[in-house]
């Protein structure tokens, strides 16, 4: 009989929630479609596609499109099948055997899945209870560990917060390890570091279509970073990464700056309603916190979050719980925003009457 290995035997999948919820708001996807002029754009281009031959290895058209979009220099950019991907390929691919890996907690798991899967070794910073990345203990751990690659997002998922650019320069520039900065919520936010990707002989940023821009279906993730690293990464990745039909239709959206310019703030007012919802329960003692978002969902405390997270998805909503007492909500439509926050307030309430009628 075939002996699997203990590293095999030992994988943890990535576990979405499946199951068919009225409302989904589980995975910070965007809940807006490309306009219907360019979908149909889009619909025309997968019909004149050459499904016989091999896309472009190096999805020239999309990196170009992205390049134009986000003003950086295509020579810079590599596409990858999600971010995700990317991810992979740098940790297999900078990383010798035995080098350490940081990462901070809590922070998207994926990081930690693939440094097991590459079996090097990897330290994890608690974050402090306001859910902040401590920069002088990032630093202090990096030197002292003798870390060879730390990666994080910025703005965090799950956390919502983001780390303004003068602590990131601070880490690019204190240490000498790989920086890998994932900037997948960053259309939320201001702080980015892409115009500054140059300066620095130790960072990859990772940016992705399937957020802001609402494209998560397609799998295209960009990681953007100098010449001579973009240089390794577009040798390290499998040839045909990106699929032709990704490649085409992605290039319609990405050509088209509404999908930058306007989506996000649309998907950011979304959020604020959101927070101030919760904003008003934190106020009345419903929920006991709410973190101060930079993307397109927010995090909440409540007590027993699994029970909330349980008669969530009885009332057909789907969010995402993580440990006992936080709950990450992605920024829906109106109305779906309206039933999360009516569902959550009725959960608390029922709560809190039901601990009353026990005393
Ligand atoms: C969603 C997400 C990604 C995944 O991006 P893909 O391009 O869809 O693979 C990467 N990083 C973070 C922090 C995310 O939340």
């Amino acid at each position: 009989m075939y002996r699997l290995s203990e590293k095999a035997a030992a994988i943890d999948p990535y576990d979405p929630i499946e199951g068919i919820y009225r409302i989904r708001l589980d995975a910070n996807e965007s809940f807006l479609l490309p306009t219907e002029s360019d979908r149909e754009k889009m619909a025309q281009a997968v019909l004149d596609t050459a499904l016989n031959r091999y896309p472009d290895p190096l999805a020239k058209e999309p990196v170009a499109a992205f390049s134009a979009l986000y003003d950086v220099d295509p020579k810079l950019v590599t596409a990858g099948n999600g971010s995700d991907e990317l991810i992979s390929v740098i940790l297999s691919t900078f990383l010798q055997k035995g080098e350490r890996v940081l990462t901070v907690s809590p922070d998207f798991s994926m990081y930690r899945f693939y440094t097991a899967i590459t079996e090097n070794p990897c330290i994890t910073l608690s974050k402090n209870d306001d859910l902040q990345i401590d920069v002088d203990q990032v630093i202090e751990t990096i030197r002292r560990e003798k870390i060879r690659l730390f990666i994080f997002s910025n703005p965090c998922n799950p956390t919502s917060l983001g780390l303004d650019r003068a602590a990131v320069r601070r880490l690019l520039t204190e240490t000498e390890a790989m920086i890998v900065l994932d900037e997948a919520y960053m259309d939320f936010w201001d702080q980015s570091l892409l115009s500054e990707v140059e300066q620095y002989d130790n960072l990859i940023i990772l940016r992705t279509a399937s957020k802001a821009l609402g494209l998560a279906a397609l799998r295209l993730g960009f990681a953007v970073a100098n010449e001579r690293l973009t240089g390794i990464i577009r040798a390290a990745k499998s040839p045909y990464n990106v699929n032709a039909l990704t490649q085409t239709v992605a290039s319609i959206a990405l050509r088209n700056p509404l999908y930058k310019e306007w989506y996000p703030e649309l998907l950011v007012q979304s959020r604020q309603q959101l927070s101030e919802g919760f904003a008003q329960m934190a106020a009345k003692g419903y929920i006991q916190k709410l973190y101060p978002s930079c993307t397109n969902f927010v995090l909440i405390e409540v007590e027993d979050a699994p029970y909330f997270h349980r008669e969530l998805l009885d009332f057909g909503i789907a969010v995402r719980c993580f440990g006992n007492n936080r709950l990450r909500i992605t920024a829906g439509t109106e109305t779906e925003n309206k039933e999360v926050l009516s569902a959550i307030l009725s959960i608390a309430k029922h709560r809190l009457e039901e601990q009353e009628g026990t005393l």
